[in-house]
């Protein structure tokens, strides 16, 4: 059992131990870091992680004055454009005043056990960070009118200027064509040194961060792309999944 919080996470060994244990049940290979007491850093996506749907999804679903940004998202999911050019192209679809869209935000409800697991992993002494391709502005109001705070949070960036949103890619990698965020760069920032990393996500611009931790946590598209290419994970449904794992170990 992991020590109380500041005496260090003592579970590296164990959760180790359980992931090396399923890898020989699923006879597939998880190079998990045997690292003793060092804690590892979690990182999740946003939308359809922490989220319960796509809430940028939603905001062209609900917002958007015509039907462009539909063909963006064949040429993505296809592979034709990256991410970056997509979520341009698609944002200068969206119409909406900056009240109206406020007010949506701030009725988003998350996923019912992400503060659990948020109390569970600060407990632990586990940091926890979000990596998200979507947008800044979004992010802080549906995190803030769920009440979370206190959290690192990597995205792009959003602002509203002459009743049209502006957006700002700052994380771009220039030897990635897929992600407008690629968030390698920052796991590898907040990655500790020699620390395991864990990666909770569901799609696309997960794949990148995916191939880049110890152990991943998978679901729809992203469980997709890491059984074709046998990226080893943990397929899950929701957080509690991803809860109960660590309130097991
Ligand atoms: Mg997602
Ligand atoms: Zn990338």
């Amino acid at each position: 059992m992991p020590g109380p919080p500041g005496q260090g996470y003592t579970g590296i060994a164990d959760l180790a131990g359980s992931v090396l244990s399923r890898t020989m049940e699923n006879s597939i290979m998880i190079p998990v870091k045997r690292t003793q007491h060092v804690r590892p850093t979690v990182f999740l996506d946003f939308d359809n992680t922490i989220s319960r749907f796509d809430v940028f999804d939603s905001l062209l679903l609900n917002f958007a004055k015509d039907d462009r940004w539909r063909g963006l998202e064949d040429k993505w999911k296809k592979g034709r454009i990256g991410s970056k050019e997509c979520l341009a192209g698609q944002l200068t679809s969206i119409s909406v005043t900056r009240e109206r869209l406020d007010k949506y935000l701030s009725n988003i409800k998350l996923d019912r056990y992400f503060k659990r697991l948020l109390r569970l992993l600060r407990a632990r002494g586990i940091k926890t960070v979000i990596l998200s391709d979507n947008f800044d502005y979004i992010l802080d109001r549906v995190l803030k009118s769920n009440g979370i705070g206190r959290l690192k949070v990597y995205s792009n960036k959003l602002k509203f200027k002459d009743g049209r949103l502006i957006p700002r890619f700052d994380f771009t990698d220039k030897y990635c064509r897929k992600c407008a965020h690629c968030k390698k760069k920052n796991l590898f920032a907040n990655a500790g040194n020699g620390s395991m990393t864990v990666y909770v996500g569901d799609g696309l611009s997960d794949i990148c961060p995916s191939k880049n931790v110890d152990l991943v946590f998978a679901k729809e598209d992203l469980l997709r792309y890491c059984r074709k290419n046998k990226l080893p994970c943990i397929p899950y449904k929701e957080l509690k999944d991803v809860y109960d794992y660590f309130k097991k170990n």
